[in-house]
């Protein structure tokens, strides 16, 4: 049985590990898709201290690397369930299952879809999330972003790099970017913005071709494009631990900065707990601040 199983192998996970190895605790880091999590697929890193700019897929294998180096044990398999048993809990893979004394929830959050006509058919042929990975294939094409928020305009920037013509479409009249990263997009003469307007449909046969916008005054139209990439923020997926934890109305597990959930000896980190700041270095925060609760309830249940 280990001390602690650590579900989830991004900022959260990985700093978990780390700590947990360094007080001389047994560890395995379940990982159902990539190492790294969202800083994996993210470009330049710019806000890590002591990293000034640091792609993401590197800083994702430096963590990784470290974690590994100090013994952590990985299992690359999706979690199902965490279940009670003697001494601990039993975590669930598809294929694996792994007996520990605690659990670390840091699954993170996923992209959100739009729910449109078209966008399940078609990711992979023209719908993607994540400019860093599918960008290089829009050379001089041209392309959609959709969203307000940091993700979506740094995208778009990012994607101009490649596209000829990117335009953001957003819902609303203002984006809620920050302040440079908006200045950034609208002096790029490879953006246009389409505001207060919403993607409704995506339309191709076997990729895409166009995308029906249904403005806010009333007026539609079909918009040819290449592509669409979607950044319209992300959300938690923790159903499959909802039978022994909280979780909130948004799915988030219910979470204070102590990292503890409403089990005891199961503890959460990063993006999927509820709290207000949800960035890199909140998360490796909390990784620490869980995996630090987790040795103290190890020292609790075995004195
Ligand atoms: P976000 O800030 O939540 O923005 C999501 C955007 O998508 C919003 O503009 C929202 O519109 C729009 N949206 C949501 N659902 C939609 C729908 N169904 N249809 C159309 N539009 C929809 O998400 P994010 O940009 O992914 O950023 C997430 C967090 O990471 C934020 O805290 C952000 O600051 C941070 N982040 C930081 C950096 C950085 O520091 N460099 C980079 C990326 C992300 P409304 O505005 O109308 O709600």
């Amino acid at each position: 049985m280990y001390d602690i199983a650590i579900i989830g192998a991004g900022p959260a996970g990985l700093t978990a590990g780390i700590y947990a190895r360094r007080a001389g605790k047994s560890a395995v880091i379940f990982e159902s898709s990539g190492i790294g999590g969202q800083i994996a697929q993210a470009g330049h890193i710019e806000n890590y201290p002591a990293c000034p700019d640091i792609l993401g897929i590197d800083l994702s294998n430096a963590m990784y690397e470290q974690a590994e180096k100090l013994g952590c044990d990985f299992a690359f398999d999706a979690v199902t369930g965490i279940e009670r048993i003697d001494g601990g809990f039993n975590v669930k893979g598809e294929y694996e299952s792994h007996e520990a004394k605690t659990v670390i929830i840091a699954t993170g959050a996923y992209c959100r879809h739009l729910g449109v006509e078209g966008e399940e058919r078609l990711i992979g042929r023209g719908v993607s999330y994540c400019a860093v990975c599918d960008g290089a294939f829009y050379r001089n094409k041209e392309i959609i972003v959709v969203g307000g928020g940091n993700s979506a305009l740094e995208d778009a920037v990012y994607l101009t790099a490649y596209a000829k013509k990117v335009t953001l479409i957003h819902r609303r009249d203002e984006f809620r970017a920050d302040k440079a990263v908006i200045e950034e997009a609208l002096k790029n003469p490879r953006i246009q913005t389409v505001m207060n307007a919403r993607v409704v449909e995506i339309i191709g046969e076997d990729a895409v071709s166009a995308v029906k916008v249904a403005h806010n005054d009333g007026i539609s139209e079909t918009v040819p494009t290449d592509g669409i990439f979607i950044a319209v923020g992300r959300e938690p997926k923790n159903r499959a631990f909802a039978s022994l934890i909280s979780l909130d109305e948004s799915g988030y597990v219910k979470a204070d900065e102590r990292c503890l959930t409403t089990c005891d000896g199961i503890f959460v980190a990063g993006d999927c707990r509820t709290k207000e700041i949800r960035q890199l270095t909140t998360a490796t925060s909390d990784g620490t601040v869980a995996a630090l609760a987790a040795v103290a309830y190890l020292k609790k249940i075995e004195s």
